[in-house]
């Protein structure tokens, strides 16, 4: 998506490791939550993304992925880009049952260098424990582990339901199946993409963000 469009990604999970990692007090704390599958608090995540917005490969837009995740996230986050005169112009939402969404999750491997992701059997690397983009080594993450992908699902469900009404309410919520093999949820996601551009102002625009939630547990669907 970010190829084809021009975009950049930020992935809230990928900020707070990245945070977690260099220890600073933010990311220290993060970490808690983050190896207990449990969400961190909005406030951590809400500065994290804000200052990544900022910086200059993000103004010709961005995909949010895993961020936000609750109504007073998405709320704090259009008041602090109205002040940018930025917005959010699409949340779209990739619906997958819950059985095939675990399968896909549960023992994903994400790659240590570029943080791309595999599966095993969904999606293989070229040659097993490498990354295909970047020869980099890959894991499976803590919060990749059955269990753990469990809770955190059901949290997810929980608490962002409400979000899901909150951008439909003003009709920025667009919901797509994320069945099927990647290419199919991608050419799907494509004419969603495009389709709102042709009906707004800002798809080709100028300082617009947009957003991607997804039911993967708040980072996307594979
Ligand atoms: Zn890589």
């Amino acid at each position: 998506m970010c190829e084809h469009y021009g975009w950049t990604r930020i992935a809230s999970g990928e900020l707070l490791r990245a945070a977690a990692a260099a220890g600073t007090p933010a990311g220290v704390e993060a970490k808690a939550f983050l190896d207990a599958g449990r969400l961190v608090p909005d406030v951590v995540i809400e500065q994290l993304v804000l200052e990544r917005m900022a910086q200059p490969d993000c103004q010709t837009g961005v995909v949010l992925d895993g961020f936000p995740r609750t109504v007073a996230q998405a709320t704090a986050l259009d008041a602090a880009l109205a002040q940018r005169r930025q917005g959010v112009d699409l949340a779209l939402l990739l619906e997958v049952e819950s059985a095939v969404l675990m399968e896909r999750l549960a023992g994903r491997l994400t790659c240590r260098s570029c943080a791309a992701t595999y599966h095993p059997r969904l999606l293989p690397p070229a040659q097993e424990g490498v990354c295909d983009r970047c020869g980099g080594s890959l894991y499976v993450r803590d919060d990749d582990q059955a269990e753990i992908v469990r809770a955190r699902h059901a949290v997810y469900e929980q608490e962002t339901e409400p979000l899901l009404a909150y951008y439909a309410h003003d009709a920025r919520l667009q919901r797509e199946s994320g069945h099927g093999a990647v290419d199919e949820v991608w050419e799907r996601v494509r004419r969603v993409i495009d389709a709102a551009g042709r009906r707004g102002p800002a798809v080709n625009g100028l300082e617009k963000e947009r957003s991607d939630e997804s039911t993967r547990v708040g980072q996307t669907a594979l």
